[in-house]
């Protein structure tokens, strides 16, 4: 996410945790995953700069910065667990409030 104008937030590449992790999902270009910064700019200067909680992606041939998610550990095995009813184990539509087969709360 990056705003042109006299202020605004930007994302820097602080570390990189693994070169050549995937692949950009705007270019194709070789992305490593890194730790990043979150810089708040205003007037171009850097004011405030604080840890970002997870990696991201970055690209090094456009700079673009996105969600490891979506590429590499898709966290099916978490949606997996989210349709399953944790009272009888079956799978349940995740729209359902209620498991229509033993009524628990999900
Ligand atoms: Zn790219
Ligand atoms: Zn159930």
């Amino acid at each position: 996410m990056f705003f042109f104008f006299v202020g605004g937030l930007e994302q820097q590449a602080r570390e990189v945790l693994k070169s050549g992790a995937g692949r950009c999902i705007n270019c194709g270009s070789r992305a490593d995953l890194v730790e990043y910064d979150k810089v708040l700019k205003l007037f171009f200067v850097p004011v405030w700069r604080w840890p970002g909680k997870h990696p991201l992606m970055h690209c090094n041939s456009c700079k673009l910065f996105f969600p490891p998610a979506l590429k590499i550990d898709s966290s099916s095995a978490a949606v997996t667990e989210a349709l399953r009813c944790r009272s009888c184990d079956r799978l349940v539509d995740p729209e359902f409030r209620f498991c229509p087969f033993c009524g628990s709360a999900i």
